[in-house]
């Protein structure tokens, strides 16, 4: 049985077979190959794209899905995570997907089930599906040659589990990452390249990611407002017309602050073509791991 908790996860192989799988998907050759498979979702920080396109994703293969509101579940009356994990097994499902704030915890439940446990987001520290769409997205865009090509991930790079997660698959598959963060936002290694400002990069770049700022991950005020970061961080129409370049953000975009609106309507920007690529992903990885 395998998990998936990180992208390194999965070999190279198997994340080529992943994508085959997701391209069918979107071409409605799937079949319902979950047929009588139960998922089960635990969600205990906010979602909207990975939380519903797992749901989406389960359903058209057949599968059903069965999510645990965790704001009225017997955590609230004292019952540990890994009692409500060990139960939660006890009525055989086929897969539990969970998102956490906190970074390793998902990889800790493994001893307590007998299912594939599914990482849906740990806290600062990995967000191995999105990671996987992302890498899916880049793919389609270029036809398959994703080798030398040369990305941007823009903003809050130390606290995104988005940017985590891309910075350790995408040099997996030749793309060359570079990070561009004000200083509070910097990713604190030194194996890639790190820039001030977007302005730097751009002429050089064939993909860049834009980030939300983690506010809910910073126990400081680094900006008087999110107008001053965005100043140097937001991607404008001006250098949507400077270099042809692929945008994608995972989502929630903040508005004029990580992209502005008239940019997210361009046809470079793929940021809902990630989202529908995210349903055939998950697809992919459901039937993988389940199966
Ligand atoms: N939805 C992504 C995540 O859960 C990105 C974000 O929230 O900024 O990490």
């Amino acid at each position: 049985m395998q998990h998936l908790i990180r992208t390194s996860d999965f070999t190279k192989d198997e994340i080529l077979a992943i994508f085959e799988d997701a391209r069918a998907f979107k071409e409605g050759k799937l079949s319902k190959v979950l047929e009588g498979k139960i998922i089960v979702t635990l969600f205990f920080e906010n979602s909207t794209r990975t939380r519903t396109s797992f749901e989406i994703a389960a359903k058209r293969l057949g599968a059903e899905v069965v999510n645990l509101d965790v704001g009225t579940s017997s955590q609230k009356k004292g019952e540990t995570m890994y009692d409500t994990v060990s139960n939660l097994n006890a009525m055989n499902p086929d897969a539990i997907v969970i998102r956490h704030s906190v970074h390793g915890l998902p990889e800790s439940l493994i001893g307590y089930v007998d299912c594939p446990i599914i990482n849906a987001g740990d806290g600062r520290h990995s967000h191995p599906t999105q990671a996987f769409l992302d890498l899916f997205t880049i793919n389609e865009y270029f036809g398959g040659e994703t080798e030398g090509k040369k990305i941007a991930i823009v903003g809050d790079v130390k606290n995104s589990r988005v940017a985590g997660s891309n910075r350790r698959l995408l040099p997996r598959f030749g793309i060359d990452v570079n990070l561009v963060a004000p200083d509070c936002f910097k990713y604190e290694g030194d194996e890639f390249k790190q820039f001030n400002t977007i302005q730097e990069v751009i002429d050089d770049m064939d993909i860049v990611m834009s980030l939300r700022s983690q506010l809910e991950r910073h126990n400081i005020t680094y900006f008087e407002s999110l107008q001053e970061y965005a100043k140097d961080f937001c991607i404008t129409s001006e250098l949507m017309n400077r270099k042809e370049f692929l945008l994608l953000h995972p989502g929630p975009v903040n508005r004029n602050i990580d992209i502005t609106d008239d940019v997210l309507k361009h046809p470079r920007c793929k940021v809902l073509e990630q989202v529908t690529n995210g349903v055939a992903i998950r697809a992919s990885i459901l039937k993988k791991l389940i199966l």
